[in-house]
């Protein structure tokens, strides 16, 4: 192919990964307000019946910390950024306040310059500015999004934990569960669990909080799906439905 040609195919090739996104967008926004229509309305969150709700959606790892990695090399740390990308864009488009914690491949142990020197302290600040960053809003909903992995392949669906420490952060979450149950992967039977110490931010927060093990990268089958487009458009579009009705 010459330059020209190549040049136009890209362009073709751009516009319609546009457009194809648009699409799957629309048609999320359909089956957002057939699930709002369908769901009973949740009781809004005490803390925020009359301040506006602030979703601040983290994709885990980044950087020098990828996170799970599948055998095929797929780095958890970018299928996390794919989905937060996918839920910000529709809170946007809905006219919910959203935050990202990080936009780019990279871990926010800097993001406030606390220290001269991290080594030996990443992975303790990047946690900690994480928590920070979502504490900063006046009214947040934290929501993590993670991947995982097992050394048996035979494991699938997604896992939802929540923070204990308020009791619309495992409403959220029972809610979240029935909708991937129902709408993306109805032989999902995991229930949903408070976070113990090991998950730090859950166990910190304030705020409601709920942090998304979107699927397993050691199962091949939901590798594929994971690393589909328009898969974790649906994915994106549940979890947004159901943090939706928090907003
Ligand atoms: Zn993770």
């Amino acid at each position: 192919m010459n330059n020209k040609g190549a040049l136009s195919y890209a362009v073709r090739f751009f516009i319609i990964s546009i457009l194809s996104v648009i699409i799957v967008l629309l048609l999320g926004i359909a089956f957002i307000k057939l699930v709002e229509h369908r769901s009973p309305a949740l009781p809004l969150p005490t803390s925020t019946q009359n301040d506006k709700i602030t979703l601040v959606i983290d994709a885990g790892h980044g950087g020098e910390d990828a996170g799970a990695v599948a055998a095929d090399g797929t780095l958890e740390k970018d299928l996390n950024l794919e989905i937060a990308n996918l839920v910000y864009a529709l809170s946007i488009l809905n006219g919910i306040d959203a935050k990202m914690t990080r936009t780019e491949d990279t871990l926010l142990y800097d993001y406030y310059g606390d220290l001269e020197d991290y080594t030996g302290q990443k992975k303790v600040y990047d946690l900690k500015n994480r928590l920070k960053i979502a504490e900063s809003e006046e009214n947040p909903i934290y929501l993590g999004i993670h991947m995982n992995k097992f050394s048996s392949a035979k494991y699938s669906g997604a896992q939802i934990y929540y923070s204990k420490n308020t009791k619309e952060s495992e409403l959220l979450a029972s809610n979240l569960a029935a909708k991937v149950k129902r709408y993306l992967q109805p032989t999902n039977n995991r229930q949903i669990k408070g976070a113990d110490s090991s998950i730090f931010i859950l166990n910190k927060i304030e705020a409601p909080a709920v942090l998304v093990e979107c699927g397993f990268l050691s199962n091949e089958n939901e590798l594929a799906c994971l690393k589909d487009e328009e898969y974790r458009a649906r994915l994106a579009l549940t979890i947004f439905s159901s943090v939706c009705e928090f907003a």
